[in-house]
Formats: structure tokens, sequence, C-alpha cells
């Protein structure tokens, strides 16, 4: 889509997670893409006009791209643009949105304002987290979910990290940090570990509907993956989200 004109925009279903704009197609069409960006889970459009469209893909959006018409179900917003591409935003469960930003909004959006770093950018490192984290009384678990702890990390992957690094979802979050406010080691492995499990997953491109791909999500009950422990992967909820664990070697 980047650097091609928006000839067309069909709206075949206007209530996603919120309803369109009123004024979407109006603004959309005739737009020339300037760039298309990802910042922590939002998409963001730059059009020629200065407006920025923020998209996001909720439970289970995606986007298709054709070369020529043949939609399929739950193809709700399409845009038809001028290098001939026919780019659908489908999504069954309508958890996803779409908001255009006028130019003033840009820096002051609640969505993207307080965002962390990106967890696979330089920025993030056990001494950036060492400072997110020192303050914090919550779990760890509610404290690497908070997005302005880092950016963009979901549910699923902040527990597939958590077992990585052997820690627990309840320990304290500042206990990850020394009292001078330091990383403490197994700081450093957390890190590695939640760069490890979101490469793979981009590597892996995990699709809705998959047979479970994670080490311990959603596997209540089942024998812990790690080689030579003995321990049953536990469910517990932290912040009304499920949380899967193995008590016998994450501490
Ligand atoms: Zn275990």
């Amino acid at each position: 889509m980047a650097g091609a004109r928006i000839t067309r925009v069909v709206v075949r279903q206007p209530k996603l997670r919120y309803r369109l704009h009123r004024d979407f197609v109006e603004r959309l069409e005739r737009q020339t893409v300037r760039a298309v960006e990802r910042r922590a889970k939002y998409l963001l459009m730059e059009l020629s006009s200065g407006d920025r469209l923020l998209m996001h893909l909720g439970m289970s959006g995606s986007f298709h791209y054709y070369k020529s018409s043949r939609l399929e179900a739950h193809d709700h917003v399409i845009f038809e643009m001028s290098n001939g591409f026919i780019v659908a935003f489908n999504d069954p469960r309508r958890f996803g949105f779409m908001l255009l930003l006028a130019p003033a909004d840009h820096a002051t959006h609640r969505s993207l304002t307080r965002l962390g770093p990106e967890p696979l950018s330089q920025t993030f490192d056990a001494a950036s987290l060492a400072k997110a984290l020192a303050r914090r009384k919550t779990s760890l678990k509610m404290a690497l979910s908070d997005q302005r702890v880092v950016g963009g990390l979901g549910n699923i992957y902040v527990v597939e990290a958590l077992h990585r690094a052997r820690l627990s979802p309840n320990r304290a979050a500042s206990t990850l940090v020394t009292a001078n406010g330091t990383p403490r080691p197994a700081l450093f492995d957390l890190v590695q570990a939640i760069r490890d499990v979101l490469r793979e997953a981009i590597r892996r491109q995990y699709r809705a509907g998959d047979d479970n791909p994670f080490r311990v999500y959603d596997r209540e009950g089942e024998r812990c993956p790690r080689r030579g422990c003995p321990g049953t992967i536990r469910r517990i909820v932290q912040g009304g989200r499920s949380t899967y664990y193995c008590p016998a070697c994450q501490r």
C-alpha cells in the first residue's frame, strides 16, 4: 500500500470494535499512502492529507491482498489501490478497529502515548526494564502486561516468556532489580526470553485455528515441557486474564 493511492474504499461492515468514523470513506479515498508502520500492537497508515489511520487487529483480524476482486466472508473494509492491489481487512470476531486521527491528535492519542519500548528494539534491554520494574509492587505477569513497561507484548507471550526464563508470574516485579536499580541476573534471561518468543512467533506466523503452538499457554494439567521437570502446568487468573505456568521450575 505504501506509495500507492487509495482509489476506492468499500465498507461492508462499519461496526468493528468501534463504529467507523462517519466520513471514513471520504477521508481515505484519493489519498496517497505515505507509509505503513507498526507501533506496539497498532498499525499506522500515514496519508497525504496528514490524517493517520490507526488500526488494531483485535482477536481475529487480518489483512489480505488480491490482484482481482474475490472477496471472502468477513472482509469488512476493502481498499482498492492505484497499483491494482485490493487490500481487505478480514475479522470474524470484529474486535479489531480503525480510527482516523487528524494531525492534531497524533501526538496525544491515548493509544499511542506512554507506550513502553519495542521489545525487539535496541532501547529495550535489562537496564531499561530494571528502571521500569523498580517502582512496581505488582506481580511480574501484571507488570509485563502493562504496555507502559514494554509495548506490544500480549498475554500469551508474557506467559511463554516467563516459562522460558523460569520466573514465576506471581513473583513481585521489583525482586528482579537490586536496591541500586540495576538488573539482577534473572532480568537478563527474561529480556532474552521475551525476544526469543517474539522472534519465534514472527517466524512461524501463527494463525487463528492452528493447533496450540505454545509451550505452556492453554496447557493446564499437562506435563511441563521443560526437559527433566516433573511439574504440571497450572492455570491462574491475573488481572482477568489466564496465566499458565509450572510451579516446579518457575520461581
Ligand atoms: Zn517445569
